[in-house]
């Protein structure tokens, strides 16, 4: 039987691991660019391998640690720094342990981190005592956040952090879809804090092991995974940009929500319209390296998160000199990222503007105030969907609709059920499988 896998991501790749175990199977991966890993893409820069988009993936989400078991990738490495920074009142805070996504399990860092307002922080400490009942159906995870903790933690920690990781608006985005780890205390427990408290173990005893990645960068991942498919016999179509429905047993769209829309339409108009329905944000990571003698402090952490409200442009920084023993060295090397849901300007600047409002952010943040001694603009238009609230019960009509209207099909990636790379390999391997169980044995 052949099998067409649309979208040579990590979601079409992880798609072809699961069914390229079967040998009944004849695995055609087409891939619209020249080459496989979507935005998963590692190269040289400064000297040394650094990746362009993703640098990491969760391990407490365990799809990714079991798909690099799996292909024999066990060079893996965590950041050396588990904890960033937030830029608050004009200078950069560490941020305080005892959070678990920005939320606090406990309180006695953050009271001490000078972090909130005596206000702020009294609101939210009486979050464990607050009357209410368990979250009934999805939310925003503004909303929830806000409803038991104050603005202050939702503007000042979780918007920073959450907002951040999705390029999205806490008030707007679902917090079944983006948090399910912060969904399920919600759900679980009348205070979000007492529930988070048990998941603050692992973190505090290991903190460096919430992250993993391949010790040469994320490229690693796609080039090992796309040599062990062509062991199994998966041929890889680049340059293939598949415009039509393709001729096939059995299907597998893993290409972004806007693509996949227009493939469906003329199998099934109701999947279409849902997945034209998902809006995006667009975000440009941009790497530099700046002398070391020209870059002020210890950099003793990850990087720094930016609030929307605290008058920058850029979003977060990466120290990725210090987070990665393979990027340690002299030029130091940053990426520092623009653009979110509610600032979709800087996808449209040109280099020399991103580079002018980076210049301006880091003198004031860091106090750096030479110019990069290189740099590279990386654009990520639309590279970020927004799961707004009811997002998994709109994925789940999509999934029952397209099981009735065009059951040889399963559709999955980045804009379905989790944006980080474990998840969209979890999705990928189960809507493989269950694809596989539709077609003849
Ligand atoms: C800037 C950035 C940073 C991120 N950082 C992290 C991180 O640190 N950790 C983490 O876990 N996640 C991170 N993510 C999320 C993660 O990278 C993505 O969720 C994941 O890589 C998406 O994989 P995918 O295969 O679903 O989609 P994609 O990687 O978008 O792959 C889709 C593929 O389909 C191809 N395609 C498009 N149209 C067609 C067509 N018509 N025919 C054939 N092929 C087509 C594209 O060229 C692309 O290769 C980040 C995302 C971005 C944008």
């Amino acid at each position: 039987m052949d099998i067409a896998i649309v979208g040579g991501g990590i979601s079409g790749l992880a798609a072809a691991w699961e069914l390229s175990a079967d040998p009944k199977l004849d695995i055609t991966v087409h891939e619209a660019s020249d080459r496989l890993g979507g935005k998963i893409s590692t190269s040289m820069f400064a000297g040394r391998n650094v990746d362009e988009g993703p640098d990491a993936f969760l391990r407490r989400v365990p799809d990714a640690l079991r798909l690099c078991e799996e292909i024999g990738l066990d060079d893996l490495v965590s950041p050396a720094h588990g904890t960033a920074c937030i830029w608050l009142d004009g200078s950069l805070h560490p941020l305080p342990a005892g959070l678990v996504l920005g939320v606090p399990a406990r309180f006695d860092a953050l009271e001490e981190s000078g972090i909130l307002t005596p206000w702020g922080l009294a609101r939210a400490m009486v979050e464990p005592e607050l009357d209410g009942s368990p979250l009934v159906g999805d939310s925003s995870i503004g909303a929830v956040i806000r409803h038991r903790y104050g603005n202050e933690i939702a503007d000042r920690l979780v918007g920073p952090l959450l907002g951040g990781i999705n390029a999205g608006d806490i008030d707007h985005m679902s917090i079944d879809a983006c948090v399910p780890q912060l969904a399920d205390a919600a759900h679980r427990s009348t205070s979000i804090s007492l529930a988070l408290e048990p998941a603050l173990a692992p973190s505090t005893a290991a903190p460096d092991a919430v992250f993993s990645a391949p010790a040469g960068g994320m490229g690693d991942l796609i080039e090992r995974l796309a040599d062990r498919l062509g062991e199994r016999g998966v041929t890889f179509r680049l340059g293939d940009p598949i415009d039509e429905f393709p001729r096939a047993d059995g299907i597998v769209l893993t290409t972004p929500a806007d693509v996949t829309a227009r493939l469906l339409e003329p199998r099934s108009a109701r999947a279409a319209e849902i997945l034209a329905g998902i809006e995006f944000a667009s975000v440009v990571f941009t790497t530099v390296a700046f002398r070391r003698a020209d870059v002020p402090g210890d950099l003793d952490a990850s990087g720094f998160l930016v609030p929307r409200d605290a008058g920058l442009s850029i979003t977060a920084a990466s120290w990725s000199s210090t987070k990665w023993a393979r990027l340690d060295g002299d030029p130091i090397i940053l990426r520092v990222s623009l653009g979110h849901a509610n600032d979709s300007a800087p996808i449209d600047w040109d280099d020399s503007t991103v580079l002018e409002h980076i210049a301006r952010d880091l003198s004031r943040t860091m106090g750096i105030d030479a110019s990069p001694v290189a740099h590279r603009v990386s654009r990520f238009r639309n590279g970020f969907p927004q799961y707004a609230v009811g997002h998994l019960q709109r994925i789940d009509d999509l999934e029952l609709t397209l099981e009735h209207d065009a059951p040889d099909l399963a559709v999955c990636g980045m804009a379905h059920r989790g944006v980080g790379i474990p998840a969209c390999i979890r999705e990928a391997r189960r809507s493989a499988k269950a694809l596989r169980s539709r077609l003849p044995s």
